[in-house]
């Protein structure tokens, strides 16, 4: 709804929200079981085992160890790794959990530029910025972009941080229809003429915001088009690759890789270290002035406590796996794994019949469930088989487009997808949501 500037749809909007909220308190699911009184519909609370890279978790409530088919662990590097791992703990001992200091007054160790240094090379720019928290990475640095007189054309399915972003930012933001570079374009062309000179332009700065990989819809973005149209229209582009980065490209390096798109045609690229490297905090890349103008200049990098140190060292040291400056193979044989499985889950739950959303080789796969009732179904069935997905309802999508989102991870092995697809298609059987007919089987 980043386009609603309309106070009264806005006021509507909210409204239906909040409507939506009372709404589920009374819904049964669609077996009739009431949700709210449904604990085992849900894992909530869950604890790690360490050993064995997130790949099961132990849910709290109703102790039992589920395969995990929610975290985004896509190369595995979470709970624990065996190059990594030591080397957060020594950094714990070295560095202490916090800095307790901003990056200005005494909070960058050497981890900290060790990092910038590293990341700027993975995505191949010349520089790069680290924060604590991918989410404020987003939410804190469009404002510094960009301001009044500024704007932003946003793809309408854009995370809830950059959203946010560009509301505190005060520049007009419009939307453009999800991934659609035609829809881009019209959005461009109702505010400039192509080829107009930047200087002779009634917008001060113009960005295009896309994601890599769209987190609830589990596709690439269309970016060499959108590349083309920026460079068009002579607007900048800010890539999110939360959920591409480490995760695609023959070598991890995300989107660009894969699409063959040259990263110095994207000016502002942006990460986040919680999905592929399995620590925490994000990232901006772009050319020196503009990070040398970041450091300056942006207040979460001013005035906020700077990562945690051996957060920065998971990060390091992940980035080595996968680079192969361990002295192993494992960081390609770890690309090569997702890839494989990724590949493979989602063709034989299109097999089995299930809507599923996305494109090859993303690690997201969201099947469709439609009807909101059927999400604590949904849940609650595969629990119960000791698997556990995460569901994704309003407004994390529209209300009649509810999905369960399945995360795939190289810790993953074939055997234990062929039995999570078992339940899955049990499950999907129960509670109906195959929308297509089964491919037969081959003989
Ligand atoms: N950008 C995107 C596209 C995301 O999906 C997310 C969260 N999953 C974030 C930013 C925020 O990142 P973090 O969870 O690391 O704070």
């Amino acid at each position: 709804c980043l386009g609603l500037e309309d106070f009264y749809i806005r006021r509507l909007y909210l409204r239906i929200q909040v409507l939506h909220e009372k709404l589920i308190l009374l819904f049964t699911d669609c077996f009739g079981r009431p949700i709210a009184s449904a604990p085992d519909a849900w894992f909530d609370v869950v604890e790690r085992y360490s050993n064995d890279n997130n790949k099961t978790l132990k849910r709290t409530t109703n102790i039992s160890r589920c395969f995990n088919l929610g975290s985004y662990n896509y190369l595995g590097f979470a709970a624990s790794d065996e190059y990594c791992t030591p080397r957060v703990i020594k950094s714990l001992k070295r560095f202490s959990p916090s800095t307790c200091s901003a990056r200005v007054d005494g909070g960058t160790t050497t981890l900290h530029t060790e990092l910038e240094e590293r990341v700027a090379n993975f995505v191949r720019k010349p520089s790069a910025i680290v924060f604590g928290m991918g989410y404020a990475t987003n939410a804190a640095i469009l404002p510094v972009l960009i301001g009044k007189g500024g704007l932003i054309i946003s793809d309408s399915l854009n995370h809830n941080s950059i959203v946010n972003g560009a509301r505190g930012s005060g520049a007009t933001i419009r939307v453009f229809q999800y991934n659609t570079p035609l829809h881009l374009e019209k959005v461009l062309r109702e505010q400039i003429a192509e080829g107009q000179p930047r200087t002779h332009r009634p917008w001060k700065k113009i960005i295009v915001i896309v994601e890599g990989i769209y987190s609830m819809e589990g596709e690439l973005c269309k970016l060499p088009e959108i590349v083309a149209i920026c460079k068009k229209y002579k607007a900048y582009i800010y890539l999110d690759e939360a959920h591409s980065i480490g995760a695609v490209g023959k070598s991890g390096r995300g989107v660009c890789e894969l699409l063959g798109v040259d990263t110095a045609d994207v000016d502002v690229m942006m990460g986040t270290f919680t999905k592929s490297f399995g620590s925490c905090g994000g990232y901006i890349a772009g050319s020196k002035e503009l990070i040398q103008y970041l450091k300056y200049s942006c207040p979460a990098h001013l005035y906020a406590t700077s990562m945690s140190p051996p957060a920065a060292q998971q990060i390091i040291s992940a980035i080595k796996v996968i680079l192969g400056e361990d002295g192993t193979s494992r960081g390609a044989e770890k690309l090569a794994q997702i890839r494989e499985n990724s590949n493979f889950f989602r063709s034989e739950l299109q097999k089995m019949g299930f809507e599923v959303l996305g494109d090859n080789d993303s690690p997201i796969m969201p099947i469709m469930l439609y009807n909101p009732a059927k999400i604590p179904a949904f849940s609650r069935e595969c629990l119960v088989q000791k698997v556990a997905v995460v569901m994704v309802a309003f407004p994390a999508c529209p209300l009649l487009l509810a999905r369960t989102r399945i995360c795939i991870s190289a810790s993953h092995t074939k055997e234990d997808l062929v039995k999570a697809l078992e339940v899955i298609s049990q499950v999907g059987d129960l509670v109906g949501v195959k929308y297509f007919p089964a491919e037969p089987e081959k003989q």
